[in-house]
């Protein structure tokens, strides 16, 4: 069983970060659907899902491994943003009980202090301003 499995997925694209994706949109979208059921706007949201669903499938399943190779990487310019503030928010979280952040009073860049040493001097590697922090 496992074996035909591997042969079958031999040349073929694989899971990327995109597919991944599309498959948590369309199973929220499906979701989001079985709310509004009975009403064309469920049908159309229920429909949209399973696009999604079915595409995500389609490029794991796809030979063309070049063109889906280029779609994920379209897709990775185009979230780098939104992914680089989330994993910025998801670091900032665990820094929380060991670190302070703060903000340089002149130039508003963030400075990261350990916490629990006091009131100490902070240097703002950005400008040199000088401030003094409870840590
Ligand atoms: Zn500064």
């Amino acid at each position: 069983m496992k074996e035909k499995l591997i042969r079958f997925m031999q040349g073929r694209y694989g899971v990327d970060t995109f597919s991944k994706f599309l498959l948590i949109m369309g199973l929220v979208v499906v979701l989001i659907s079985s709310i509004f059921s009975g009403k064309t706007f469920g049908i159309i949201f229920y429909i949209l899902g399973w696009i999604l669903i079915i595409y995500c499938y389609f490029r794991m399943f796809s030979k063309n491994v070049t063109k889906r190779y280029a779609e994920n990487q379209a897709f990775l310019a185009k979230t780098g943003g939104i992914r680089g503030f989330f994993k910025n928010q998801k670091a900032m979280w665990k820094q929380r009980k060991t670190h302070h952040i703060y903000k340089c009073p002149s130039c508003g860049q963030k400075i990261r202090i350990p916490k629990g040493k006091g009131k100490i001097e902070v240097c703002c590697p950005k400008c040199s301003t000088t401030f003094i922090k409870k840590s």
